[in-house]
């Protein structure tokens, strides 16, 4: 099993838990503005999957989640083991994904393997502009198949969408808005430029008014909005 990354504790990654978060290797997306590089190809050392799991083990106490996250976790051979393993120890899961594997999306949600998926969406869903924001040609139907998995599904889910200067306008962005119609939560990420996979990101985020604007205009099509990055 790849497991690149472990938070042992985060309140952000899904509201009103205490969780934490394994990071698994490998990702089919190269988006440029990507914060964890680092995880598309592996790190040079990876961790033991067993420590991960005493961990949990130890202090169910008052760790109420595990936040799975990538990379893109759908690719990874080992998300099943890994699931397994933390449905033993009766901990909730939540997923992270980019949405471009909606076949294992399906398995995951219709055999109740998850409680919460998060989808990272980048820009509006057509060819070019999706393909621009994951740095990869990019087969958009398959994002939407897997928005639509989980809004029949009934499970909770949320769009997670970084705001990164170059790949996301405000028209850029309502365009997006009504290719997500019937949403039910969202969050606005803030762009961190500290670290990204192609240096030419390196730009300035938009300031935090322009943040407000999009998720005031977000109201419009999705019922709860936050902002998350500052
Ligand atoms: S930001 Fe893009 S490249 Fe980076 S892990 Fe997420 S989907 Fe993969």
């Amino acid at each position: 099993m790849r497991i690149a990354g472990f938070v042992k504790t985060t309140l952000q990654d899904w509201e009103g838990k205490n969780a934490c978060m394994i990071l698994l290797s490998g990702c089919n997306f190269r988006c440029p503005y990507c914060n964890r590089p680092e995880l598309i190809s592996g790190p040079d050392e990876e961790i033991d999957p067993s420590i991960v799991l005493r961990y949990i083990k130890e202090n169910k106490d008052f760790l109420e989640a595990a936040v799975i996250s990538g990379g893109e976790p759908t690719i990874n051979g080992d998300l099943y083991k890994l699931i397994g393993d933390l449905r033993k120890l009766k901990i909730k899961i939540k997923l992270d994904t980019n949405g471009s594997n909606p076949d294992i999306l399906d398995d995951l949600v219709g055999a109740k393997l998850v409680d919460k998926v998060c989808v990272n969406i980048m820009a509006p869903l057509d060819h070019a502009s999706y393909s621009k924001a994951a740095g990869v040609d990019t087969d958009v139907e398959l994002i939407k198949r897997s928005l639509r998995i989980l809004a029949d599904s009934g499970i909770v889910y949320e769009v997670r969408t970084v705001v990164v200067p170059g790949i996301i306008t405000h028209d850029s962005f309502v365009k997006m808005l009504s290719d997500l119609d019937g949403l039910k939560s969202m969050i606005i990420q803030q762009f961190d430029p500290r670290v990204t996979l192609d240096p030419k990101m390196n730009v300035k985020p938009y300031p935090k008014p322009a943040l407000v604007r999009m998720a005031e205009t977000a109201k419009g099509y999705v019922q709860r909005v936050r902002i998350r990055g500052f």
